[in-house]
């Protein structure tokens, strides 16, 4: 059997979790440092958590955090994000459960994740919309803070998941940033961009993706797509 690997992106891809993350990070710097608009001059799309961190220290404390912080911080991070991953603004994006599904009943496919969010975080993002369980494998920012890293390390956890039934004959990322776009290309796999987060296409389209898609809306043609290729 061969079998065509999709890793989504969490934040601007499958969700918009309504500031959650960058909220948790802001009630974790004022607690720790006191500073109020730890983001303030950063654009976090298409980050990893750990490199999030550091371009926060960067700014505002000019210097690197140490293990012992960055460890603390997380930490601190995940229990502020179980709180405000509950709020009004959270919404999964149209069309996205539905293409899950139709990519869950098919065979063919195996559905991961590839986030810049680390392990626990991811799972508490996809709480609110009950999105965790489509998930068999992933890379999250726990296991790297390279967005590339992740990628090959999620397929990797795919070959060994399939190692019995067959292999994994293509590796196709989605994504809504430069960053996901680049990462996929570096890593040697199919790029498709989809402008539901901070970028347009047209944004998108000058890192030259494989192909780009407005949204999920149409999932019942992106599903054809992604059968296609
Ligand atoms: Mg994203």
């Amino acid at each position: 059997m061969k079998y065509k690997l999709v890793l989504f992106d969490i934040d601007g891809t499958l969700i918009f979790s309504g500031y959650a993350g960058s909220n948790a990070l802001k009630r974790t710097f004022e607690k720790f440092y006191g500073i109020k608009e730890p983001l303030k001059g950063i654009r976090p799309d298409g980050m990893t958590d750990p490199d999030i961190i550091r371009e926060i220290f960067r700014k505002n404390l000019k210097r690197e955090p140490d293990e012992k912080e960055m460890e603390k911080i997380l930490k601190e991070y995940i229990e502020n994000l179980k709180e405000t991953v509950w709020n009004k603004d959270y919404k999964v994006f149209e069309g996205v459960r539905e293409l899950l599904t139709c990519l869950k009943k098919n065979k063919k496919f195996l559905i991961g994740l590839a986030t810049g969010n680390i392990y626990e975080g991811a799972k508490i993002k996809l709480l609110p919309s009950n999105l965790w369980n489509f998930f068999e494998i992933g890379g999250f920012a726990s296991d790297s803070s390279n967005r590339e890293e992740i990628l090959i390390i999620a397929k990797k956890r795919a070959d060994e998941y399939v190692k019995n039934k067959g292999e994994i004959e293509k590796v196709i990322v989605i994504g809504d940033t430069p960053l996901d776009i680049i990462a996929a290309k570096k890593a040697g796999f199919i790029s498709i961009a989809v402008a539901t987060g901070n970028f347009t296409k047209e944004q998108l389209e000058i890192y030259k993706p494989f192909y780009i898609f407005e949204d999920f809306k149409d999932y019942k043609k992106i599903f054809s797509f992604l059968i296609e290729i």
